[in-house]
């Protein structure tokens, strides 16, 4: 955290001013913990790690500064703003969705309403594209329903050879795929097309040399099942298959 931030967190001098105001006056640890205990009663995961990520975004500071400066007096309009994010976080609103932002493969993803959350078990198929094209020149992937872009951005990040291109049917997802490789320096190596699932690569009969897809998988009878962070939330079109699960893979194969 700079320096400059550390002292947006504290008001020394403002105390007169905020006892004049009658509002409760919060130090960033005491006000943390209280927003966790809070999400643990609404039933949320990991209460105590998500009102530290929520706090340390409004607070523009990594989490470990919430310890280090844990008894700074964290400014009023910075408790509503936290308070507004915990409010939408006890409503099962995505954390992710929240701070506008998520980490896959150790690297940072724009991410918001109307696009997928990316996974973590994503990671592995990744890995094996990787694995697969290491050996390769210059290996072209497609990332056929791109979401926010994680796998063509991540497999690209990794391989300063390879190229990508990465659909989805879905244009607000690719704004974020767009924004995604934009972030990480990468728009010059991956084309973004939309379309369904493999009709965009059609024009110009491109052959590449990896399709991975990470495509809808859940049943209809599954999505009722699903938490409400992912039923309520998340894009539909990005989760439900339709009865059997499989119908993305098997139009794909
Ligand atoms: N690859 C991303 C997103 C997976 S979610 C990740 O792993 O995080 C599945 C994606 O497929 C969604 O972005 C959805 O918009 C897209 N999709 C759904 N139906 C599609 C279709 N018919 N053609 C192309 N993309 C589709």
């Amino acid at each position: 955290m700079t320096l400059l931030n550390a002292r947006r967190m504290s008001l020394p001098d403002n105390r007169a001013s905020l006892r004049t105001h009658g509002a409760k006056v919060w130090k960033v640890l005491e006000l943390s913990r209280t927003a966790g205990d809070f999400l643990a009663k609404r039933g949320i995961d990991a209460p105590r790690l998500t009102a530290e990520l929520l706090l340390s975004h409004v607070l523009g500071c990594e989490r470990i500064d919430l310890y280090m400066y844990f008894d700074r007096v964290v400014a009023q309009e910075k408790v509503s703003e936290f308070r507004e994010l915990i409010r939408r976080r006890a409503e099962h609103f995505p954390t992710q969705y929240l701070t506008g932002s998520c980490e896959f493969m150790s690297l940072s993803f724009s991410v918001g309403e109307g696009v997928l959350i990316p996974r973590p078990e994503t990671e592995l198929l990744v890995e094996a594209c990787i694995e697969v094209a290491r050996d390769m020149e210059a290996p072209l992937l497609a990332d056929i329903g791109t979401g926010c872009g994680a796998i063509a951005v991540a497999f690209l990040h990794e391989l300063p050879a390879a190229r990508a291109i990465a659909t989805d049917i879905s244009p607000v997802a690719l704004e974020f795929a767009r924004r995604n490789a934009d972030r990480h320096g990468l728009s010059d190596r991956v084309e973004f097309l939309e379309g369904d699932l493999l009709e965009s690569l059609r024009p110009g009969a491109r052959s590449v040399d990896i399709l991975a897809a990470n495509p809808p998988y859940v049943t209809d009878g599954e999505f009722g099942t699903l938490q409400a962070e992912v039923r309520d939330h998340e894009p539909e079109e990005a989760l439900v298959s339709g009865p059997l699960g499989t119908e993305f893979h098997r139009r794909i194969i």
